[in-house]
C-alpha cells in the first residue's frame, strides 16, 4: 500500500514574456500555478499542479495545505476514486467548484503522477495507452494583435513545428475578427488547422452573428461564444451557426460536461485536467465524449495533458497553451511535425525545476 505521508502546497508567480490579452480577462502580464506535493511512506513522490489568471491562487494553496492534507494524510494513495468522492463530498457544501475543485484538481493528478511512478509505467500507458503522438495546435492569446502581427507569430509557431493554429477573436466590431482570418486564410491557405476562440465574449445571438461570418473560412472550430451557463444557447449557436462548437475551459465537473454533452451544444468538449478535478474526472469526460461520437480536445496545461489525450482513441487537438512551463521544468514538451509526443518516463513526465521556481514563490 502506498501510505500517504505528507501533502505539500506551494504558490508561484510566474511572468510572461510578453503580455496576452484576450476578450474577457483583459491583459495578463504572469499567471499563478499552485503545485501539490505527495509523498508515501515508502519516500516515493507524485506532482500536481494548477494554474490561474492571476487571482485565488493564494486561496487554492491554502485549500491543498491546510483543509486537505490532514484529510489524507495516512490513506492508501493508490485508491484515486475514493480518496476523490470523500473530498468532493467533504468540501461540497463549502467549496463546490472554485478554488476548491482547481486545488483538487492539482490533489488528483499528483496521485495518479505517485501512482504511474510506482507502476514503473508512464501515465499515458497506465490510463489505457492509446498513441504518444497527439495532433497539437498552438493557442495563441492574441487578440491585441494586428493582422500582421498575427501572421508573423503564426510563421514563428510553424518554425516550432507547430501545424495547426488557433487565434482569439471577439474584438469589439465583428469585422476587425474577420480581417484578421481573412488573413491568416490568405497567408497560409485553405489548409492549415485553424481555431478561433472568443472566451466567452458574446451574447446568443452575437454568437451566431459571428459564426455566420466565420463560415466561408471552414475553422475547425469556434470555442467558448458564450459564457460555460447556457447550455440551451450553445445549442442554438452550433444549429443556427453552422460551424463546430468548442467549450469546457469553463465547466469545473463531469456533470457540467453531461448537461453540455446532452444539449447538443458542443462538438469538441475541452476539458482542463487542472480545473475539472483533475485526472480522474478528465478521463471519465473524455469516455463520456466517447460515447456520444465526439472527439475530446483540452485546454491547458499541455506538459501533462499530453499523457491523457495519449489514452484516449478519440483525441482531436491538445492545445499548447499560453501559459508555457518550458522555462520551469526539466525536459520540456517535444513537438514534431504538429505532433506533441507523451514522454515514455514514469509518472505524468513533468518534472518542475524547483529551484529555478523557488525565486518566484507568492
Ligand atoms: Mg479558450
Amino acid at each position: 500500500m502506498a501510505k500517504i505521508e505528507i501533502l505539500h502546497a506551494d504558490h508561484y508567480l510566474i511572468p510572461l514574456p510578453r503580455a496576452l490579452e484576450d476578450s474577457m480577462h483583459g491583459t495578463m502580464a504572469g499567471f499563478e500555478v499552485v503545485t501539490a506535493r505527495i509523498r508515501d511512506a515508502d519516500g516515493a513522490e507524485g506532482v500536481g499542479y494548477t494554474f490561474t489568471c492571476g487571482v485565488n491562487g493564494g486561496a487554492i494553496a491554502d485549500i491543498l495545505g491546510r483543509e486537505m492534507a490532514p484529510r489524507i494524510a495516512g490513506r492508501d494513495a493508490d485508491l484515486t476514486e475514493a480518496i476523490w468522492k470523500d473530498l468532493w463530498w467533504a468540501f461540497h457544501y463549502g467549496g463546490r467548484g472554485g478554488p476548491t475543485v482547481l486545488a483538487l484538481s492539482a490533489l488528483d493528478m499528483a496521485l495518479w503522477d505517485l501512482k504511474a511512478k510506482r507502476a514503473g509505467l508512464p501515465l499515458w500507458r497506465l490510463l489505457g495507452g492509446y498513441d504518444p503522438r497527439v495532433p497539437c495546435y498552438a493557442g495563441g492569446i492574441d487578440i491585441d494583435l494586428s493582422p500582421e502581427e498575427l501572421v508573423d507569430q503564426t510563421h514563428a509557431n510553424i518554425a516550432k513545428g507547430h501545424r495547426a493554429i488557433k487565434m482569439k477573436v471577439g474584438r469589439d466590431r465583428l469585422s476587425e475578427d474577420v480581417a484578421k482570418i481573412a488573413a491568416m486564410r490568405d497567408a497560409f491557405g485553405p489548409d492549415l488547422p485553424l481555431m478561433v476562440d472568443a472566451n466567452m465574449k458574446y451574447t446568443v445571438d452575437g454568437a451566431i452573428r459571428a459564426a455566420r461570418a466565420f463560415r466561408e473560412f471552414d475553422l475547425i472550430w469556434f470555442e467558448e461564444p458564450i459564457p460555460p451557463d447556457d447550455p440551451a444557447g450553445h445549442a442554438r449557436i452550433l444549429t443556427e451557426g453552422g460551424i463546430p462548437v468548442a467549450t469546457g475551459e469553463n465547466l469545473r465537473s463531469l456533470w457540467d460536461f453531461k448537461t453540455v454533452i446532452d444539449s447538443g451544444g458542443v462538438s469538441y468538449p475541452e476539458p482542463d485536467v487542472t480545473n475539472c478535478g483533475g485526472v480522474t474526472p478528465f478521463m471519465k469526460i473524455a469516455r463520456l465524449a466517447e460515447a456520444h461520437h465526439l472527439p475530446v480536445t483540452s485546454h491547458g496545461a499541455h506538459d501533462i495533458t499530453v499523457q491523457l489525450l495519449a489514452a484516449c482513441p478519440n483525441r482531436s487537438y491538445l492545445e499548447a497553451h499560453g501559459f508555457g512551463l518550458e522555462n520551469y521544468v526539466t525536459e520540456p514538451m517535444v513537438l514534431e511535425d504538429g505532433h506533441a509526443i507523451a514522454p515514455d518516463r514514469p509518472g505524468h513526465g513533468v518534472d518542475f525545476d524547483w529551484d529555478r521556481l523557488e525565486t518566484l514563490r507568492a
